[in-house]
């Protein structure tokens, strides 16, 4: 039909520009190693912060006792309550509660929003469950730009993600916290502040000694890793006693040797923050549905991908979302029922079999490139780890904690994402490494971290 004669020269050239094959990966990888270098040698070294989360100590399983966490990063926050018996009896039980900030409060001042949040906290703390009696310590994530200053305080850079909040830009967060539970009168301290890449890392860590690295894939992206503390030329020689710790990469600022895309360009120029994030533009969940939007605009106005008009909802910014492409590549009917429904309910259009079958080609485009690119992230990390120790992590098990809503929900993702790593490191190696889901890790972390950096003793 002449609808696919059009639109298919169109398919190919974006396959050939989002195309990753292995020297592109393996680009992406050395960047990445390279970027984490010069990121450790002095602030401001590359596109990577290489942030010191001061957690320099992780679980181990003989943490004891009843611990909070507190996860602030979107328009919910949740509480968790978890009370820990020790390496046989681990987690004895685990409580969380969620409660979502009122639209009013995100743009309130800093000491309505810390005050909400404490009497939530309060409120979850004296319901139910057997109340130890011990003060309450908490692991507080925390996931906006943070300069962390020591475990437990760090100063906000500025509110994201629709906050708005007054007098908070500038201030230490954990003394805000702890001045709102002051005012109170609830006896309970922040222990920990922590990321939640950072956190996601000590919850897998608590089950399994051989977790080194933790990525989250979600609505943004971020990883993290344990290092080792000569080599942080930025640390000027002040080690802990376990001379490791965690660094944050704040990795969606890296931006070497990705293969972009006219619609990549062009949603980053439309964006809050042009040239910045780009790594997160091209692999994480809040983009790749609006992408493929743009790459389904350009096929419909210049190759008639859905006949002679242009669909009008398909010209809306994020109209069309990643669990979108994600539902329409689950597809297994015949007539490709599910696209066509998808297709007409977020963007109004009709389509045929032909150009259902362009549609998922596109889908899966730029969720391949996305997820390769991803596992190629990964593999730099792990490199610049064995690099630097020689047979540090690629001669034994090493695990790779994974969390977050794309990379839970999307199964294509995940295989792409794990088939380059192996692609890349080669099928010896790839036997060693472990890429595992750790769901809802972050929350028992941060609870854990309040243990091991406990004020009480
Ligand atoms: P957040 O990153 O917002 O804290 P999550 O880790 O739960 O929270 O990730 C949510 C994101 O995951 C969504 O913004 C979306 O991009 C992606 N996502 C959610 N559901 C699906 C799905 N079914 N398929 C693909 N991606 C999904």
């Amino acid at each position: 039909s002449s609808v696919s004669v059009a639109a298919a020269p169109m398919l190919t050239k974006l396959q050939q520009d989002c195309a990753t094959p292995l020297p592109v990966l393996r680009n992406v990888a050395a960047s990445m190693s390279d970027d984490i270098r010069a990121g450790l040698a002095v602030d401001g070294g590359s596109d990577l912060k290489m942030i010191l989360s001061y957690v320099d100590s992780l679980p181990t399983g003989d943490e004891k006792g009843l611990f909070y966490a507190l996860d602030l990063g979107g328009t919910n926050f949740r509480v968790l309550r978890v009370e820990l018996g020790g390496k046989d009896k681990r987690v004895i039980a685990i409580e969380s509660d969620q409660v979502s900030i009122p639209q009013e409060l995100m743009s309130a001042t800093s000491e309505e929003l810390f005050d909400f949040i404490a009497s939530a906290l309060a409120n979850f703390a004296h319901k139910g469950g057997n109340f130890s009696g011990n003060k309450g310590e908490i692991g507080f994530t925390f996931s906006f730009p943070v300069k962390q200053t020591s475990i437990d305080s760090g100063i906000l850079i500025k509110w994201t993600k629709g906050f708005a909040v007054s007098g908070t830009a500038g201030k230490d967060v954990v003394a805000c916290l702890n001045e709102a539970m002051d005012r109170k009168g609830i006896d309970m301290r922040v222990s920990a502040l922590v990321n939640d890449t950072v956190a996601t890392l000590a919850g897998a860590r608590y089950w399994d000694d051989d977790v080194m690295v933790a990525v989250i894939l979600g609505t943004g992206t971020n990883a993290c890793y344990v290092e080792r503390m000569d080599c942080i030329p930025k640390l000027q020689g002040e080690f802990s006693p376990s001379r490791r710790t965690i660094v944050n990469l704040e990795w969606g600022a890296f931006s070497k040797g990705l293969p972009l895309t006219v619609f990549d360009r062009d949603m980053d120029a439309a964006s809050i923050n042009p040239g910045e994030q780009i790594f997160e533009k091209t692999i994480s969940g809040m983009y790749l549905g609006e992408i493929a939007r743009r790459a389904l605009l350009h096929m419909a106005e210049e190759g008639s991908l859905f006949g002679k008009s242009v669909p009008e909802k398909l010209s809306m910014p994020f109209v069309l979302g990643t669990p979108d492409l994600s539902t329409m590549q689950q597809d297994s009917t015949e007539d490709l029922h599910t696209v066509g429904s998808v297709l007409y309910n977020v963007a109004g259009v009709e389509s045929n079999l032909i150009s259902r079958k362009i549609v998922l080609e596109v889908c899966d485009t730029i969720v391949k490139r996305a997820a390769r690119l991803a596992g190629a992230g990964i593999v730099g990390i792990l490199q610049k780890i064995e690099e630097d120790t020689k047979d540090a992590i690629f001669g034994k098990r090493t695990v790779v904690a994974m969390d977050g809503g794309l990379y839970e929900r999307y199964p294509q993702y995940r295989r792409y994402l794990k088939e380059a790593v192996a692609e890349l490191l080669g099928p010896e190696t790839s036997q060693n490494i472990v890429i595992e889901h750790s769901k809802d890790g972050s929350g028992i972390g941060a609870a854990l971290l309040a243990a091991t950096n406990s004020k009480y003793g």
